[in-house]
């Protein structure tokens, strides 16, 4: 009984480290040189520098557990100094209001007294006070719903940048019910939007108060996590676990196709070996694993390719900080559409992380947006337009002294109107052959708590289905360890 998990990213890596937990044989191959995926942490001249990812969220608690559970509890680290992040308008740093939820204001006084709109467009949004209930049956664009609701002016200003950003996403094409669905119970249950996020906020500081009186004198991490060394130290804590645990994980070993093979199925390799499993876990991006199921599963692989992807830019950039005339208090900046230019974001790593960068520089992430041809330029013409908006908007003098560009070809899902209905159809038509199994960010989540979960989900069905579930040593160790 064996089982192969294609794929070494967090989704497959934590698949295989449960499979191993469950005492299942396990063979995980990853075509790439090293495993993460897209986890990758870089360690030069005193920078800690995140290829990926560098932070994940703490209120999903699949993450934080999983650290807990690898002994990395001490290890988890929250954002360090003042948490303000500015929205550029009109060429200006404006902090966006406190208090704001993914899209929703959960206090009132900061969203009222906010630069960002005017008095007229704070009084277009209050008219979804009185509006009545607008949400459709259907899922529908994030942007569109809320334009509705709010006006043009939150969405192309906050919910924008904020939300497609994270899911390098139009936020007028990006499914509601995927990325958002507590926007339909909000409106279900308070039918003004505005009284929703109101009530929410006072729902999470009661919160936040009871477990401050819980725990008096904790310092709670926050919302954003990460590890004091970065974010591969949690991948590669996965990698040795499974390791240990029995788990045979390769990389620069290509999974090139998947045939059937009785009730299991065939694997062949990028050097050329081939062998027989009891059960497969695909943990790659939907294209490609489009690619490995076209011939056994032609329907899944046309609704596996129905959902889209897009590429992913990151340029980083070092200053030395004495150049830099921007007094950098936060964690960054957004740039709405409006603003123009090819750059999305910047997040200000050397303030928002303690330890990032030699506290004589500065260390700036700049997102580049996936619209139009801009991920598609060249590597120089990204640095260029990388570098003049972070020195134009941070007043920056001179050469940086740091410059990585990280580019992710058509591997970040894109959660369109209908994602869920896609990944339904891709779900049901996998039935047709049950030893497979797929999990990863273009399905359930894209942030790392969620492949998290999906790799545990994935493996437990994979464990279920063999008989395997809690079997294993290590499984029944750690059902009645304490903690
Ligand atoms: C720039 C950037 C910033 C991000 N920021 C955050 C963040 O701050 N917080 C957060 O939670 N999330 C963030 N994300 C999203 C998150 O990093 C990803 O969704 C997550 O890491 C995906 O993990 P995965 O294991 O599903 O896929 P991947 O990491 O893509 O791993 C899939 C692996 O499959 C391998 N593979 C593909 N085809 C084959 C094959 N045929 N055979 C064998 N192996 C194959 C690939 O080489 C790859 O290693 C970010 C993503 C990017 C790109």
């Amino acid at each position: 009984m064996r089982v192969l998990v294609v794929g070494g990213g967090i989704t497959g890596l934590v698949a295989a480290r449960s499979l191993a937990l469950d005492g299942v044989p396990v063979l995980l191959a990853e075509a790439g040189p090293r495993l993460g995926g897209k986890v990758f942490t870089e360690h030069a001249g005193g920078f800690t520098v995140e290829h990926g990812p560098d932070s994940f969220l703490a209120t999903r608690p699949t993450g934080t557990a999983l650290a807990r559970e690898l002994g990395l509890g001490g290890e988890l680290v929250g954002t360090a100094g003042t948490r303000a992040v500015y929205i550029r308008h009109r060429g200006r740093l404006v902090p966006m209001p406190e208090g704001l939820g993914l899209v929703l204001p959960t206090r009132f006084l900061p969203f009222a007294r906010t630069r960002l709109f005017s008095w007229p467009e704070k009084l277009r949004m209050a008219k979804d006070l009185v509006a009545p209930r607008s949400m459709p049956a259907d899922d529908i664009a994030v942007g569109v719903y809320l334009r509705g609701r709010l006006g043009n002016p939150l969405v192309e200003r906050l919910a924008g940048p904020l939300v497609g950003g994270v899911y390098g996403t139009p936020i007028d094409e990006l499914s509601l019910d995927a990325v958002v669905p507590t926007l339909r119970t909000a409106e279900r249950e308070h039918r003004s939007l505005l009284l929703a996020g109101l009530a929410d906020g006072r729902k999470m500081r009661a919160a936040a108060a009871k477990r401050a009186a819980a725990s008096p004198g904790a310092k709670p991490l926050g919302a954003f996590v990460s590890l004091r060394g970065g974010l591969d130290g949690l991948t590669r804590a996965v990698a040795a676990s499974a390791s240990e645990l029995g788990a045979d994980l390769r990389t620069d070993f290509g999974v090139r196709w998947l045939t059937r093979s009785g009730a299991g199925v065939s694997a062949a390799f990028a050097d050329g070996s081939s062998a027989r499993f009891d059960a497969v876990v695909i943990a790659t991006p939907a294209n490609a694993a489009a690619a490995l199921l076209a011939e056994p599963l032609p329907m899944v692989a046309r609704h596996l390719e129905a959902i889209p992807h897009g590429t992913s830019v990151l340029v980083t950039l070092s200053y030395p900080r004495e150049r830099v005339g921007h007094e950098l208090r936060g964690h960054g900046y957004l740039v709405p559409r409006s603003e123009g230019g090819p750059i999305a974001a910047c997040t200000w790593s050397s303030e928002k992380w303690a330890d990032r960068a030699p506290a004589d520089t500065v260390l700036l992430r700049m997102f580049v947006r996936d619209e139009g041809p801009s991920t598609t330029l060249p590597e120089a013409a990204l640095v260029s337009a990388a570098r003049a908006d972070a020195e134009r908007t941070l007043l920056i003098a001179g050469d940086p002294v740091l410059v990585r560009t990280d580019r992710y070809e058509r591997a970040m899902p894109r959660y369109t109107v209908g994602h869920l209905d896609r990944v339904a159809a891709v779900e049901a038509a996998m039935g047709a052959w049950p030893a497979v199994t797929l999990a990863g960010a273009s399905y359930r989540g894209v942030g790392l708590p969620d492949c998290i979960a999906q790799g545990q989900a994935a493996a437990g069905r994979v464990a279920e289905r063999l008989g395997a579930r809690g079997l294993g040593e290590a499984s029944t160790a750690r059902t009645v360890a304490p903690g």
